[in-house]
């Protein structure tokens, strides 16, 4: 194989794409091809479900794919799950630069709104419009909503958008040495033959 992504790649952009969860989920992956969703609930402590969601999501944007086996006894479907190295690349790549656009997007929504909070944990921050709404109180809690200072968010996004153009450049990068690396296909071989054909050039007139 002439290409290979290393796992740390792998990790931050399944992170990227699925988070926190997609990432402890591909760690054990990378750890044991073939694993099945039900090993992975078990080992993540995720519920089975949300390792279903996860591994289709990932399996969508052409990371994973997915063995299908029956029990013996049972007959269940059993899903194996692997990393999908070779295809993973191109499909990556569509998936950051979407992700780099959404994040783009949020960024200038960052810069160009107030938001207004209450100051507890697991509230929403509510943008100008909103918290007047509300007569800047919060929906939630009902405290009163507070103008806060939205520096950070603004920072961690730009340090974020970073991240994903370097990684992107980096992909690039890759993806053109594999171009480059694949063999190209041999001309059938033949009796060399002196090039005949003369370009014609073709003459203008400019009218004065
Ligand atoms: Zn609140």
């Amino acid at each position: 194989m002439l290409l290979h992504i290393d796992e740390e790649t792998i990790l931050d952009l399944v992170t990227l794409i699925s988070g926190e969860n997609g990432e402890k989920i591909v760690r054990f992956l990378l750890k044991k091809p073939g694993i099945t969703d039900e090993e992975l609930s078990q080992l993540t402590h995720l519920d089975i479900k949300e390792v279903r969601k996860i591994l289709h999501k990932l399996n969508e944007s052409g990371i994973l794919y997915y063995d299908l086996a029956r029990e013996k006894d049972t007959g269940h479907r059993i899903f194996k799950w692997y990393i999908s190295q070779e295809q993973a690349i191109g499909f990556i790549l569509t998936n950051m630069r979407k992700i780099l656009d959404r994040l783009e997007e949020r960024l200038e929504y960052e810069k160009n709104h107030q938001f207004y909070w209450c100051g507890t944990q697991g509230c929403r921050k509510l943008p100008f419009e909103e918290a007047m709404d509300h007569l800047f109180k919060c929906p939630t809690c009902r405290k009163p909503l507070q103008l806060i200072d939205n520096e950070q968010t603004i920072r961690a996004l730009e340090e974020k958008i970073n991240e994903v153009k370097r990684h992107l450049e980096q992909l690039s990068k890759v993806k053109k040495i594999e171009e480059t690396e694949k063999p190209e296909a041999k001309a059938p071989s033949k009796q060399k033959e002196s090039s005949k054909t003369t370009k014609t050039k073709t003459a203008t007139t400019v009218k004065k």
